[in-house]
């Protein structure tokens, strides 16, 4: 270790061990800095909540952290090749993941940070630490429907397997990749299964695109366009399109692809300014908040817009931020 420390005060408390915790953790151990990852679940646990067999559309190149090899079967590695290696991460860089720990506030206090957390029974714990990131990614506050019925246990925003609705009547609401490709799994585990949009045409990938559009065209799936769903009951749905008709289709589940919001609660309430119309933090070019030392990294960065910033193109927010942590610490050799 080349600098002086004291035991008890973290250089950086991460929250988060996604890969962008994961980064700023490696990057935070290569230059001696005393940093640990607090999770509320598991090591990377937010791709838990995706699909089970899923493909990263990403190659291997693309996710691997600080260059540690991501070997996987096929060029696009699964989830669960994907969480394997994270955990290999940690483990070979004997990097520090406090898990099953949710952070609850972070307070700024005499030029340090309070980190609290709370077990799963709500036991407290807390950090002291000189610098902290929040790199809590955006899976856990999926984007409501805002319609009655909404709350039955029939309805979920996650999709983890198909083979919990075989032959079942399904309404897939949304129109980007997520929902396409979820619709189209479930046809082919043999549900039956309506989509529900507001606009007229998906956003997907462009190579799901064709494959939603002919299953439509052939009749495998019908697709409503340009509707709302105003009601969820136990054995149907109603959707209102853009005349004021309501239509009424038999339903069993709902699944409601509809993306996700950021949670910028812990940064609300660290005093750090966040645009209320984006949910965007305002952020400098090395990360840092409007709060001096509390720094936002990996997805959480692009505020509502969830596809803009993913693993891929935030692998340098390590470098970037501990750049700048070791500035501030006014270490000679940065
Ligand atoms: C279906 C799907 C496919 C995708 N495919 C790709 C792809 O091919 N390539 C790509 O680059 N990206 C892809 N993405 C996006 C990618 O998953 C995210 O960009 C990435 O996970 C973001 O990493 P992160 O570390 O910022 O956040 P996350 O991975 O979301 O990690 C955040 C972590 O913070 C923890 N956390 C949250 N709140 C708290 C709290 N209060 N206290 C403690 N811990 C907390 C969570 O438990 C979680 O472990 C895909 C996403 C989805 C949904």
């Amino acid at each position: 270790m080349r600098h002086p420390r004291t035991a008890e005060i973290l250089d950086i408390g991460v929250v988060g061990s996604g890969p962008a915790g994961l980064g700023i953790l490696h990057e935070a151990k290569q230059h001696g800095l005393r940093a640990i990852a607090i999770d509320k679940g598991p090591v990377a646990a937010a791709l838990l909540q995706h699909p089970t067999y899923m493909h990263w559309f990403s190659t291997t190149d693309k996710l691997e952290l600080a260059g540690f090899p991501l070997l996987a079967e096929d060029k696009n590695p699964t989830r669960r090749e994907y969480l394997k290696y994270c955990q290999a991460f940690v483990r070979y860089f004997g990097l520090e993941v406090v898990t099953y720990h949710e952070v609850t506030r972070i307070i700024p206090l005499d030029g340090l940070f309070r980190v609290e957390a709370k077990d799963m029974y709500g036991r407290g714990r807390v950090w002291r630490a000189r610098q902290v990131v929040v790199a809590t990614g955006f899976y856990d506050t999926p984007r409501p429907l805002g319609v009655p019925g909404e709350d039955l246990p029939k309805v979920s925003h996650c999709f983890t397997e198909p083979h919990f609705y075989a032959d079942q009547d399904m309404l897939v609401v949304g129109a980007g990749s997520s929902a396409a490709e979820v619709a189209l799994e479930l046809y082919r585990y043999g549900a039956r299964v309506t989509v529900a949009m507001r606009g007229d045409r998906f956003e997907t990938k462009y190579w799901i695109e064709p494959d939603i559009e002919n299953r439509i065209r052939e009749g495998a799936i019908v697709c409503y366009r340009s509707v709302e769903v105003v009601a969820i009951r136990p054995d149907e749905v109603v959707l209102r399109d853009a005349s004021g008709k309501e239509i009424v289709i038999a339903n069993d589940f709902v699944l409601a692809m509809t993306g996700y919001e950021p949670d910028t609660s812990l940064l609300d309430a660290a005093g750090a300014v966040v645009d209320p119309a984006t949910g965007k933090p305002v952020l400098t070019e090395c990360l840092e908040s409007t709060v001096p030392g509390l720094y936002v990294a990996g997805t959480l960065c692009a505020g509502c817009e969830s596809n803009v910033v993913f693993v891929e193109n935030s692998r340098e927010h390590g470098r970037l931020i501990v750049g700048n942590v070791l500035e501030r610490m006014g270490w000679p050799d940065t």
